[in-house]
Order: C-alpha cells, then sequence, then structure tokens
C-alpha cells in the first residue's frame, strides 16, 4: 500500500472514530516540488513546480449545526469552533488555535468569505467534520501546508456547493497560510497542489497568476526526480530570507523598476555599475533565474526533458554562489548526483538547509542515491533521506 493510500484509510478511520458515523467522501491535494525558478516568486516573476505523488487527505462530514470540527493524526485532540466565531478569531485571535488547526480553520474562514463576497449568505453554510491524514511529510521542503490546504478547500468548496475555481481555492488557501497561520508565503506551493497534473508541471506567474500546464514528459523519457532531503536546517533561515527580500527590494528600486521581474539579463551591465556587490548579485539571481525558468519551458517543449539538465545546474551554481542559500550539504548532494550521473541537479525550496532534487534516468537512481549516501557519509554529515516523487494530479475528490 502506498503512503497515500494508507492516508485515505487513516483520515476514513479517524473521522469514524471522532464521529461513529462513516464520511460523506474524501478529498485529497499533494505536496510538491519546485523544479526551477527560486526566490523569484516575490519579485514578481516565474516559477515552476510540480504536483508529487503525496497527498493529504481530508474525510468530512456534514453536520446538522453550524459548527466546524477538525482533527489530524498529528494531534488526538480535535479543535471545534462556531463557523460564526471564525471572522473573530482570524487574524487577530490566532494564537487561541493550536497551530496546525489553523490550516483547516484558516481555509474555511477565507472561504466563508470568499462565499459572502459572491453573494452567499454564510449562515447558509453547513457545519463540517474533517479528518486528516497526511503522506506529504512535513518541513521537507514538500509543502504539507499546501496540501493541507488544498483537501480542506477543495473538499468545502463541494460540501458547501461554491463552485470556486481552482485559483480561486489556491488563493484561499494562500490566505489561510498568511493571516490565519502567520506564515509570510507567497502562492507557488497552493497553486501547484491544485492545478497539478500526471507527468506535468505549473508554468506560473506571479504577477498576474496566470498558470500553465506544461508536458514535462518524464515517465516518457525515462526520467525520475530524486529528492535529498539533507534534513538540515539552519538556525538563520528566518534572517537570511528577511534579508534576501530586502536586497531584491532595494535591487529594484535603484533600478527604477516595480519588481525585478522587470529587468532582463541585458541590464545586468547597468546593475553592476549602480550597486554594491551584493546587492548586485541578489539581483543576478533572481533576474536570470526568471529567464532559466522561461527558457526550461521553452527547451522542454522544444527537445524535451533532458534538455533541462544544464539549467538545474545553472540554477544551483547561481544559488550558490550568487544568492548565498545553499549550504555543504545540498552542494555535495547537487554535486554527488551530477558525478553519479544525473542529467541535472539543483538545491530547491528556500535554502539554508531543505532538500536538493536530481534529474536521473531511472536505471541509475539506486547508483545515484548510493552515491549521495556514501559521500554524507564520508563527509561525516547526518544520513539524508533519499526518494523518488512523480509529478502528479492535483486536488481533487477521491471518493
Ligand atoms: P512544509 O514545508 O511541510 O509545508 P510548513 O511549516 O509550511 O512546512 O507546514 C507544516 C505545518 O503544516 C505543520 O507543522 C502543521 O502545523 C501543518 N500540517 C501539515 N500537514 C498536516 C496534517 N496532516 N495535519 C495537521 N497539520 C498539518
Ligand atoms: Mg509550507
Amino acid at each position: 500500500m502506498t503512503a497515500t493510500a494508507s492516508a485515505q484509510t487513516d483520515a476514513r478511520d479517524l473521522f469514524t472514530e471522532l464521529t461513529g458515523a462513516v464520511p460523506a467522501g474524501s478529498w485529497s491535494a499533494p505536496g510538491r516540488v519546485n523544479l526551477i525558478g527560486e526566490h523569484t516568486d516575490y519579485n514578481d516573476g516565474f516559477v515552476f513546480p510540480f504536483a508529487i505523488d503525496a497527498r493529504t487527505v481530508a474525510a468530512v462530514g456534514v453536520r446538522d449545526d453550524r459548527r466546524i470540527r477538525v482533527i489530524s493524526t498529528f494531534d488526538p485532540v480535535p479543535v471545534e469552533v462556531a463557523l460564526a466565531d471564525l471572522d473573530g478569531l482570524f487574524p487577530a485571535h490566532r494564537d487561541e488555535i493550536v497551530e496546525w488547526a489553523r490550516y483547516p480553520l484558516g481555509v474555511a474562514w477565507a472561504l466563508q468569505d470568499a462565499a459572502r463576497a459572491a453573494g452567499r449568505d454564510p449562515r447558509s453554510l453547513g457545519g463540517v467534520d474533517i479528518a486528516l491524514a497526511s503522506a506529504v511529510p512535513v518541513g521537507a521542503g514538500l509543502s504539507s501546508s499546501a496540501a493541507i490546504e488544498g483537501a480542506t478547500a477543495t473538499a468545502l468548496n463541494d460540501v458547501w456547493g461554491l463552485e470556486l475555481s481552482p485559483v480561486a481555492l489556491a488563493r484561499a488557501g494562500r490566505r489561510a497560510e498568511n493571516d490565519a497561520v502567520g506564515a509570510p508565503t507567497g502562492i507557488m506551493d497552493q497553486m501547484a497542489s491544485m492545478l497539478g497534473r500526471a507527468d506535468a508541471g505549473i508554468f506560473l506567474d506571479c504577477r498576474s497568476l496566470e498558470a500553465e500546464v506544461v508536458d514535462l514528459g518524464f515517465t516518457r523519457a525515462g526520467l525520475e526526480v530524486l529528492v535529498v532531503d539533507t534534513r538540515v536546517s539552519h538556525a538563520h533561515s528566518t534572517g537570511g530570507y528577511g534579508e534576501r527580500r530586502a536586497a531584491c527590494e532595494r535591487g529594484a528600486r535603484i533600478m527604477g523598476v516595480p519588481a525585478l521581474r522587470d529587468l532582463t539579463p541585458a541590464d545586468l551591465d547597468r546593475a553592476r555599475e549602480l550597486m554594491d556587490d551584493v546587492t548586485f548579485r541578489r539581483v543576478r539571481h533572481v533576474v536570470t533565474e526568471d529567464q532559466r525558468v522561461l527558457d526550461a519551458v521553452r527547451l522542454l517543449r522544444a527537445e524535451g526533458p533532458r534538455s533541462i539538465g544544464g539549467l538545474l545546474d545553472a540554477s544551483h551554481a547561481s544559488m550558490r554562489d550568487n544568492f548565498e542559500i545553499s549550504t555543504p550539504e545540498l552542494d555535495l548532494a547537487v554535486d554527488t548526483a551530477r558525478t553519479a550521473g544525473a542529467v541535472g541537479a539543483r538545491m530547491t525550496g528556500g535554502g539554508f538547509g531543505g532538500a536538493a532534487i536530481a534529474l536521473v534516468d531511472h536505471a541509475r537512481v539506486a547508483e545515484v542515491a548510493a552515491a549521495v549516501e556514501a559521500a554524507f557519509a564520508a563527509a561525516g554529515f547526518g544520513a539524508p533521506h533519499v526518494f523518488t516523487v512523480h509529478p502528479s494530479d492535483g486536488a481533487h475528490r477521491d471518493r
């Protein structure tokens, strides 16, 4: 049984333990991996993530009152509030809710608001019980947060008859994460989790939120994506993220553009003359990374997946040397994977730890994984968690 199949059983069993009844249905949404386009989202640029074959499941039943109760396999204690109280809780009093429950309750809050904006009387939305189980590992850079938001949003959209689009549900997930949880993230993860498709990526313009499903063709080409979770998270990640954002804003201001998205590689010579070296290198990363996303989409279409290896490699080099967010563990994972025969490799996610990905021939996966594990042991690093992921469908109703 796959981890997602277990989560499906676990969510339904948990629902029955909680309520004594069977759920009316179950819905699920996947985690994601970002193939290329790092730290471009908050610069209004381009990203290219895909949904993965690990999902969070929400088993849901309706209640005859106007209360919402959530429970997760993470926590034996359910959390219950009146739907009418959600507006008073978020965002001002979110601290009264245990952190994990802010994700599903925040989604309910955001959707209730979206329903109101669409002219629905919120009092027409009935109470629900939601039991959650997940096959997406937490904190491994695979966005378990977008998965729990997407599963909850898709379920409530159906149960409440809201008929909101996948993009509107992604926005509700982001609002939950930003305002109900308090995490200042972009919308990439939610878009990937909502819109994913088997063997395809989501090419997303973070300014217009226009999204295109782009065939990856990994399966046809016999390629796999290997994830190396270094299981290292550096303490300065929060401060480092803020510093990078500030440098990007400074660079855009100096160049007189609304966001770094508005620059092209041809502007970099001028940028070098106008700003200090650190700011320049931050700008150079973002501007070249946007270009690499555009090139990856173009090359995939023209020449197929083997042609993007060099772009993955170049993306990593830029994060290491320009943006300075890699770590010795990530560099070792990437270099070793490449030497062992990967088509291309890069760190993925915000940096300062987390995971790297490598595009690898199916026949070489075991060899590359073993090489990375051996290199980590030889360097005295803790053992990484190495596994494959497959580009998969986005959020949907399971049964
Ligand atoms: P990630 O990179 O995995 O998205 P985040 O910190 O953004 O890491 O989100 C992880 C948090 O999301 C968890 O700490 C928990 O609060 C919440 N979460 C994710 N999945 C579940 C779940 N199945 N049940 C309860 N909470 C969950
Ligand atoms: Mg997250």
